[in-house]
């Protein structure tokens, strides 16, 4: 054969012994010697592998290895968290059908429920999260999802989930539960009562700021095969290469998780009691009011979490420029520690009022703590808070 055949034609031989590192099919699509096989990938997520929409081996070791931590039969990844959250609600839900949802949702889950309401006639209430009585009273004959958040965005609301989640299933009413916040480490949501979790991968699971990537994994196998069928059609599968950077960043998750949670405890008891800072909301805090329902099923808090500034706006904007290690960025879960002045950035189109119903503050700052020596993130915080104020306006 000619050579620019033979280039086309490269093999790689399947060796006789495992690689340790989990091998990467960066491929769309698998050749066959028989079409039987090939058939069934086909038709079946488990039988082969025969185009990467479907099935892909490294794709498939994420799925395994996150509903392992999560105590669940299976699971799909997908190419953003996001991904997942739209691919479980247009799965599940029919014109007309109805949605409970706790009040304090991710912004792009709030945004998604209420396009799907404008679009399609999906009706959702929201409920504090806190009241089975609630939960019991939303319920109509054509609510399909009760929709929670382990720890929210950011006022670390917690909802009830093992008192919730019993109701849910007694009505046929399938519940889910973004755990990004938490992550299976800290909260097995299914232990507790829950159908699907959800993860945004791009946080916590990949670690280290350098993937987009989300996934839902499943209590029950049937529910998963439903589901796969629409994320075949969905489309929002995630690429090889990400879920093989996520497979690595997964191996240091539990060392991760523990320095972050130990860091946040360092960090927010600092807070406390700096005298430029007027309040920490921290899930942790025996004084946060979701901290006894959180320690009913959470085991402890590395998730982003909000400080007041005492100077307000102007003071959110200085510190924010006066930050050296810890950088302005959106995003949590990293290795870096990163903060936000929602006030001026992510929620600056609302209105004072809209800010407090949010519980964000003119002088709200969340901070999602990163993994290094929590000495030096202590001395860089000082010092940004010490700092006398600029001139207003400038
Ligand atoms: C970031 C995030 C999402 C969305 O994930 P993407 O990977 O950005 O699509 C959903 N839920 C929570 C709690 C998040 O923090």
């Amino acid at each position: 054969m000619h050579p620019d055949t033979r280039v086309i034609h490269i093999r790689v031989p399947v060796p006789e012994s495992t690689p340790l590192s989990p091998p990467l099919y960066q491929t769309s699509s698998f050749s066959f010697e028989d079409p039987e096989p090939l058939a069934d990938g086909l038709n079946h997520p488990d039988r082969s592998y025969a185009y990467s929409r479907f099935a892909n081996p490294t794709v498939r070791a994420l799925e395994d290895a996150v509903a392992d931590l999560e105590g669940a039969a299976s699971g799909i990844a997908t190419g953003s968290g996001m991904g997942a959250i739209s691919l479980l609600l247009h799965a599940l839900l029919r014109t007309g059908d109805h949605v409970i949802a706790q009040h304090t949702l991710y912004g792009g889950t709030h945004a998604t429920l209420r396009d799907m309401a404008d679009r399609y006639g999906i009706t959702v209430t929201f409920v504090t999260g806190h009241d089975p009585e609630e939960v019991r009273q939303a319920i109509t004959p054509r609510t399909r999802i009760l929709y929670l958040e382990t720890v929210a965005n950011p006022t670390g609301h917690v909802s009830d989930l093992p008192a919730l989640a019993p109701i849910a299933r007694a009505a046929g009413i399938v519940t889910i539960v973004d755990n990004t916040f938490a992550t299976p480490l800290l909260c097995r949501p299914i232990e507790h009562g829950a159908d699907v979790v959800i993860h945004s991968v791009t946080k916590f699971l990949s670690g280290h700021s350098d993937v987009t990537g989300g996934i839902a994994v499943f209590a029950d196998d049937a529910l998963h095969r439903e589901v796969w069928g629409h994320a075949v059609e969905f489309g929002a599968v995630t690429d090889p290469f990400a879920a093989w950077l996520t497979l690595r960043g997964l191996q240091t998750l539990p060392l991760r998780v523990e320095r972050h949670a130990a860091n946040v405890t360092r960090i927010a008891e600092f807070l406390a009691g700096h005298p430029a800072v007027e309040r920490v909301l921290w899930t942790g805090s025996a004084d946060h009011p979701s901290n006894a329902v959180a320690r009913k099923y959470v085991r402890g808090f590395a998730a982003p979490f909000c400080f007041d500034l005492a100077g307000g706006y102007d003071a959110g904007l200085h510190f924010q420029r006066s930050v050296r290690l810890i950088r302005l960025a959106p995003s949590l879960g990293g290795t870096q520690t990163l903060i936000l002045h929602p006030a001026s950035s992510s929620h600056r189109q609302l209105s004072p009022d809209q800010l407090r119903s949010a519980s964000i503050g003119p002088g709200t700052i969340r901070i999602a703590v990163g993994i290094e020596h929590p000495d030096d993130l202590i001395s860089d915080l000082d010092r940004a808070l010490t700092f006398p104020a600029p001139i207003s306006g400038q």
